[in-house]
């Protein structure tokens, strides 16, 4: 079975060279060359349904599970490059695809996935996540600014924070190469 990890296209860099980038998005970005596996992109009209509001996000990962459902992890996992890095848009610990799609490959491979660069601990998991709303719970992480003191939302692995609350800029720490 391949060694897989999970991050995105913007963290691709940091991915060691043996690990062979793979999108699992359903519109890479347009000067993407790399591997994809469709398999694990969201389908075309479920994506759609989701953007356009058409269905809510709950609806929209339950879908999602069941378009997984459907497929056979260790056949998906076959066809990986043998060290494979699954990529989406999405920042690490979003509550997405990327996520759900690694927490069912665990379950059947019976090995972790890791969100590169990421510690286990910053990842709500997909299935317990409380998220209803993407744009308010994308970040559902939380830090304290290190200027005015004040907890306001942050996003896992953009390391450097612009606190909306005082305008001034920090440094966050939880974003550590692996
Ligand atoms: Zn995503
Ligand atoms: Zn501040």
């Amino acid at each position: 079975m391949p060694t897989i990890y999970t991050s995105n296209f913007s963290r691709v860099k940091l991915l060691p060279a043996e690990v062979v980038p793979v999108s699992i998005a359903r519109w890479p970005p347009r000067t993407w060359k790399g591997a994809r596996c469709i398999d694990l992109a969201p389908p075309v009209e479920l994506l759609r349904a989701v953007k356009t509001g058409k269905i809510p996000i709950a609806e929209y990962t339950e879908r999602y599970r069941a378009h997984l459902a459907k497929l056979d992890p260790k056949a998906v996992a076959a066809k990986l490059p043998p060290s494979a890095g699954l990529l989406c848009f999405c920042p690490p610990g979003f509550y997405c695809h990327r996520r759900f799609a690694a927490e069912w490959l665990e379950a059947a491979l019976g090995a972790e996935i890791p969100e590169y660069g990421i510690g286990r601990e910053m990842l709500v998991p997909a299935a317990a996540a409380p998220c209803t709303d993407w744009t308010a719970d994308m970040l559902p992480w939380r830090t304290k600014c290190d200027h005015c003191k004040k907890s306001v939302p942050s996003k896992l692995g953009d390391p450097s924070m612009l606190c909306p609350a005082c305008g001034k800029t920090f440094q966050l720490e939880w974003d550590r190469p692996a």
